[in-house]
């Protein structure tokens, strides 16, 4: 419920600076389309399965609906909405043709046989199938969820529609239709606007000298692409963590080796520490909220909502917050780190490398010509550089934070589509 009335707040405020109509604004304030289901699948024991499930369109002012589906057993119909409205300020501030929309399963994906979850994912297809299209809504990944569901998906879709129609989802495997650097695209473009922000050289930007320290939570998709990316450009990672634990090292953790551990075990504990030794320094093991507390230059939220709020912020040791995750910071959150004077980059800015890169993939499936990595990454990193700069322009302008400079870009572009029609 915090996340939406977050979501909400920002955007009232930044509605008000950047002088948006009252209609445009209340109807900015719900969602286009909710849809609810209740899939059922039969389990492998024969008895059925039930799993409450959304899509929520937001606004396509700008263009068709875009947004991930998650599968995770809190979901619920408020932080789908939350994180709809999130794509559309997202797609809108790093000037994407499209609009903003979001799915959720309540399932554990992990509690799931290989066979139940293609079930599950199949079930979900068809039930959006009617109210999405590649010019109408644009489903991708998103928490537990990864290219081999999207992939199923796209298939029931076609099955249903009677055509195969790569440009309905994105996130799909290379092979059927998907773009190569979308995987890493997310944590790429969240190195491209950190090293945009660096390059400003404000206060909150001189690092310590010459291995800037870097905190991240969460080690999946994004979390894991942004530190082997950050490790290679010569940040020192001295912290990382997944839902199982943390780990701490201050003369900085071995990434790739982290990499080969975790591609084994599949988790971030004690024995990945064992494991990384001797070939790296003996780590320390912390919990997530520890975690969250280092003295770093940078700490990365990349896992869930709301890890940072009035209870933590002031314990906060970081110069800069980059958002990977959705919404980790909350609306009481960022006051206080604004008035600490740490430097907080908002999600719809920092993370939407993979929304570009899903853009990307999108042009590639419409036009069945398909790219090479360099080219989506170079591509990538010209849309982020350009939008990073327009929002920079606009926060010295207003004088306002990074999170109100996007918001007000955002709002701004989406209210102009809306009066248009
Ligand atoms: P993922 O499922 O691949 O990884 C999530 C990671 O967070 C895992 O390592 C998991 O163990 C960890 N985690 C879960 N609960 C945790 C907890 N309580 N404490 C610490 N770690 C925890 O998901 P992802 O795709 O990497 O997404 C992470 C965040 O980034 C989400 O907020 C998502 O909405 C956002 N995001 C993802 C993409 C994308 O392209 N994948 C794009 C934009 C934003």
């Amino acid at each position: 419920m915090a996340f939406l009335e977050d979501t909400q707040t920002v955007v009232d405020a930044a509605a008000r600076i950047a002088k948006i109509p009252a209609d445009i604004l209340a109807r900015l304030q719900t969602p286009d389309h909710v849809y609810a289901f209740d899939l059922a699948i039969t389990g492998d024991g024969g008895t059925e399965k039930k799993f409450p499930a959304w899509r929520v369109q937001h606004n396509n002012a700008l263009g068709p609906y875009k947004g991930g589906i998650r599968f995770h057993p809190d979901s619920n119909l408020d932080e789908v909405q939350a994180l709809a409205s999130l794509m559309t300020w997202k797609t809108s501030v790093v000037g994407l043709p499209y609009g903003g929309a979001k799915g959720a399963v309540v399932v554990d994906p992990r509690a799931l046989s290989l066979r139940e979850l293609e079930a599950l994912s199949r079930a979900y297809a068809q039930a959006i199938t009617p109210h999405i299209g590649p010019q109408a809504d644009i489903p991708a990944p998103d928490v537990g969820t990864n290219s081999q569901i999207l992939d199923w998906m796209a298939d029931e879709y076609g099955k249903i529609t009677g055509r195969w129609d790569p440009a309905a989802f994105t996130g799909k495997s290379v092979e059927k239709g998907g773009s190569r650097g979308r995987e890493v695209a997310t944590g790429f473009g969240g190195y491209i606007i950190l090293r945009e922000f660096l390059q400003l050289g404000s206060e909150a930007s001189k690092l310590e000298a010459p291995l800037p320290s870097v905190v991240i939570q969460g080690f999946g998709n994004v979390g894991a692409h942004i530190a082997r990316i950050l490790f290679e450009n010569g940040f020192r990672i001295v912290a990382i963590s997944d839902s199982r634990g943390a780990l701490y090292e201050p003369a900085g953790i071995d990434i790739p080796r982290v990499l080969e551990v975790k591609a084994r075990t599949g988790i971030i504990d004690r024995g990945t520490c064992f494991a990384l030794s001797p070939h790296a320094p003996p780590c320390r093991t912390f919990t997530n909220a520890q975690l969250l507390e280092l003295p770093a230059d940078i700490l990365i939220p990349a896992a869930l909502e709301d890890v940072i709020t009035q209870e933590n912020a002031p314990k906060i040791r970081a110069n800069i917050i980059l958002e990977m995750a959705n919404g980790p910071v909350a609306h009481e959150a960022d006051e206080i780190l604004a008035r600490r004077g740490i430097e907080v980059i908002p999600d719809i800015l920092a993370n939407s490398g993979g929304v570009v890169g899903s853009y990307f993939e999108w042009v590639q499936s419409l036009e069945n010509k398909y790219w090479s990595e360099a080219e989506v990454l170079q591509r990538t990193d010209e849309k982020l550089t350009a939008a990073f700069a327009a929002v920079a322009a606009e926060k010295e302008a207003r004088g306002t934070t990074w999170r109100m400079a996007c918001y007000i870009r955002a709002l701004t572009r989406v209210a102009e589509g809306m009066k248009r029609v």
